[in-house]
Formats: structure tokens, sequence, C-alpha cells
């Protein structure tokens, strides 16, 4: 186990003499107009919380998209700005784009054709032209902030996610001395599925200019170096698990990404949250003796539908539970301009209403849907009152919500229900697993789940804490950088 103090000490030791350069899509601290004020605040995201101890111990340089409203107003002739702004200590270096741009590389290619390509769950990718021209371009722009920064000097260069599969190579072919790492925070297919993209090769190609690729699982390790195997003429060395590739070798690893356990069991077990339990159930006017909770991005690979339909049926089939269980959905909005989220949502909207038609009684409706991003300090109430959190996740990478409800729940009345196809159900075994598509297997598990004796219950939910305390966010970043310094 490592952390936050370990990650910054082998940051101090190790990473002396290197440039350390992080690149992601979101920012790490974003500036927005409030009032005739100029105010900051950190996005809710694990790799804000690990990378940013480490850009803050090494001094380095985090390039992003500046998103903010007042993102402009508060950076330097290079869009620089020295961050934590209240007490700076490495540089975020903001990235510009155009409503065009975002819409087609962001919305288009990235989330209307890599996403439904690498998650499957049967919805269809869009592949536009135009979209990945602006990928491309986008792409490009932000190999040049890089570039601007680093000229031709020895960097440690951390790239995150599938926003960015060509900036390896480009970064690679104009300072071949930068060591790159790219992490892929969502599953990656098999390669029948992935031979549909029009643009494989060059999206292949820019992913072989990195040093060294993670992924959550082995499983999409071994996907991976099938699909390279099946798309380029390289050499693929299984035991290895690398791909040399016109004379450059690519590690391909294993880190399945964590959270900050500590934090979040010290403040879900605070006296704060305490009084925060309290106050929600007022406000939602709980007082059923059996909570159930979920906490979603509106997206269609959580599996929602599916969730609410086995909710359904698990009233329909155990009716001694009507009246006593309530399911409190935190489903906050995400990608609205996209039509199928917004039909998703509207979806939702029915199926609940249809439900809470079905089975409600003067003092009691089985579901709360609440539709609003909710703070990691307000999640932790949802999560310490909750008997049960389940996870629908038709094809999840990770699922980050399952490990923090593990490290926030209490042990004494609390059950993970986790979907078998979310990547945390590889390492939270002792979890009642199901699988979503299945609504009767789902129904059955909330039950399982709800009846299971008490002392079980409370071991399987030691040893899911014992490991992802184990293997927290400190420990994924700090295994990370290890290997990229192993290389350098
Ligand atoms: N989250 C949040 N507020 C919300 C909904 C979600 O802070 O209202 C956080 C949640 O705590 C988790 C992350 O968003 O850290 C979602 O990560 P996950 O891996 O579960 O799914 P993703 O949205 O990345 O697909």
């Amino acid at each position: 186990m490592a952390s936050e103090e370990d990650l910054k000490k082998l940051i101090e030791d190790k990473l002396k003499g290197y440039k350390f350069v992080a690149v992601s899509n979101r920012e790490p601290y974003i500036h927005k107009v409030s009032g005739d004020k100029i105010k900051f605040f950190q996005p809710a995201s694990g790799v804000v919380t690990a990378l940013d101890p480490v850009l803050q111990a090494c001094h380095g340089l985090w390039v992003a998209h500046g998103s903010g409203d007042a993102d402009r107003k508060v950076v330097d002739d290079k869009s620089r700005i020295q961050v934590p702004p209240n007490d700076p200590q490495y540089t975020l270096k903001r990235v510009w784009l155009t409503k065009a741009e975002e819409t087609g590389y962001y919305y288009g290619f990235a989330n209307e054709a890599l996403w439904p390509l690498c998650h499957i769950v049967y919805t269809k990718p869009k592949f536009s032209e135009s979209d990945w021209n602006y990928y491309k371009l986008v792409n490009e722009r932000f190999a040049k902030a890089i570039l601007e920064e680093i000229g031709d000097q020895e960097t440690l260069l951390f790239i995150q996610d599938y926003h960015f599969m060509l900036l390896p190579k480009l970064i690679k072919d104009a300072n071949p001395k930068a060591k790159i790492a790219l992490f892929w925070h969502i599953p990656w297919p098999n390669p029948e599925v992935f031979r549909i993209c029009p643009w494989k090769k060059e999206l292949l190609e820019g992913l072989l200019g990195a040093d060294l690729l993670g992924f959550h699982l082995r499983y999409h390790v071994d996907n991976f170096l099938e699909t390279i195997n099946h798309n380029l003429e390289a050499k693929v060395d299984k035991v290895a698990s690398s791909v040399t590739y016109k004379g450059m070798e690519t590690l391909v690893r294993p880190y399945p990404i964590s959270i900050d356990f500590e934090k979040i069991a010290k403040e879900a077990a605070s006296k704060a949250t305490q009084d925060d339990i309290k106050k929600v159930k007022e406000d939602l006017g709980i007082t059923c003796e059996l909570i159930g909770v979920g906490t979603d991005r509106i997206d269609y690979t959580k599996g929602i539908i599916e969730k609410f339909t086995a909710i359904d049926r698990f009233l329909e089939k155990y009716p001694e539970y009507q009246g006593r269980f309530v399911y409190i959905q935190i489903g906050s909005l995400s990608r609205i301009h996209l039509d199928t989220y917004k039909k998703l949502n509207d979806d939702i909207n029915s199926l609940v209403e249809r439900i809470n038609w079905k089975y409600s009684s003067d003092h009691w409706s089985p579901i709360i849907l609440i539709r609003k991003y909710f703070t990691p300090q307000e999640l932790l109430a949802i999560y310490r009152m909750a008997n049960i959190c389940l996870v629908t996740s038709l094809h999840d990478g990770m699922n980050l919500v399952a490990k923090e409800f593990i490290a926030a729940c209490s042990k004494d009345k609390s059950m993970l229900v986790l979907s078998q196809f979310a990547g945390a159900a590889r390492e939270l075994t002792d979890a009642v697993t199901f699988n979503p598509y299945n609504p009767e297997e789902c129904a059955d598990a909330i039950r399982t789940a709800l009846t299971m004796p008490a002392e079980e219950r409370e071991q399987r939910v030691e040893r899911m804490k014992a490991v992802v305390k184990e293997n927290n966010i400190y420990n994924w970043a700090a295994k990370i950088i290890q290997a990229l310094l192993r290389l350098s």
C-alpha cells in the first residue's frame, strides 16, 4: 500500500532531473465567473486526486483543455497559470478549442465513435470523416502545446485516455527522448469489434508511439495485443506483454485504477457525515428500513434502464419489500448535447414514472431519482446510509463508484451488488455479482444482499475494504511512474 506521502517521496527521490508532464482532456483546476469575481474549483475525478500531488511534488506541467468561462482571463501569454491558484506548485497549460473543434473531437469522435466502439453494449459507433479530422487537429494542437514547453528535453509524459490516441506518436516523432505512458481508462474490445473502425491503423500507430500503455485489466491488455496482431505488421510478444513496431517497443500492462481509500473511509465515518445522513433522510422524506443507492453519470453503458427493470421485478417477485425498500438513484447529466444521451434521459424518466405509479402508496414510492451532480462529500452520506449499492454497468473499464462505496460503507449493514461486467468485479470478488442483462438474476442478487447473514456480510465487506485499501489510487500512480522510470 502506498500513501500520498509515499508517492510524493518517490517523486522527490526519483523524478529529479526529469520534466514530468501530465496530459488530459479535463483540467485539474477550472476558473469560472461568479458574479463580479473569478473563482476556481477542482473537478471531482480520480485522476486529478492521484496526479495533482505528483505534479505538486515535482513542480511539473499539466496540459489540458481550458474549459472554464474565466480560464482565458487568468493565464499568461503562453496560456499558462501556476496552480493550485492559492499555493502555486506547478504549471497548468491550457489548450483552447472552438465550439466546432470541441463538438467534432470530444462529442463527435471521442464520444460517438470511440466510446461506443470500446464499450460493448450494442450502441453503434458513428464514424464521421469531419469528426475524425477534428480529432486529428486537436491531437496535433495538444502536441504543439506540449512541444512548446518541453522542446527536445528528456521528459516523462503521462497521457490520459481515449481522447489522445494520436498524441504518443506525434510527440515521439518530434522528441525521441520523451518517455511516454498512456493510460486507457475504458475497456479495450476484442479485434472483431475494433476492426470496424475506418481509421484503426492510424489510431493504433498513434498509440504505439508510447513506451508504456496501461489498461485496467489483463483481459484488456490481451484484447489490445490481439488487436495489434490482426491489424499491424508488428511483433507481439505475449510473454513479455509488449509490441515492437517499426523498431520501437511498447510495453502493455494492467494497472487497475482506484481511489483514495483512507480519505473516503475517514470522512465517511465522521460526525459531519452522520449529520448529513440525517439531513438527506429528512429532505427526501425517507422512513424505510431498507435503502438501496446508485450513483451514475446518465450513460447508456451504466445499465440504468436494466437496473430499474430489475427493481421492478424485485418488487413484483418479493412483494414483502414493498413499502420497506427505497432506491435512491443519483443521476448526474452527461454529454447531454448528444441525441443518444437525451433519449436515454427521457426513457429513464418514463420508466421511473411507470414503476413508481405501479407500486406507490400514500407514504411510499420505490424509486427516488435525483438528477443532479453530487460533490464527493455529499455522496458519502448517500453511500453511508445504504444497505445496498447497486452497480449495473453493461460494460465498464473499472467503475470507481463501486470502490468508493466499499471505502465509505458501514460494515454493519451494507453490501455491494455488482455487475459482473464492471472491471471492479475482478477485484471485488466478495460482492454479490450478477448479469445485468438478466433482470431475474439482478432481482435475486438484490434479495441475496438484503438477506445475507450478518456475519458473512461483515466478513465479505471487510475483505473488500482490505483489497481497496491495499491497491489505492497512490499505488496506481506510483506503479505507472516507476515503470516509466525503469524505461529511462
Ligand atoms: N461522481 C460524483 N458526483 C456525481 C456522480 C458521480 O462525484 O453526482 C463521481 C463518482 O464519485 C466517481 C466518478 O464520478 O468518482 C465516476 O466514476 P466511474 O468510474 O464510476 O464512472 P465514469 O463516470 O468515469 O464512467
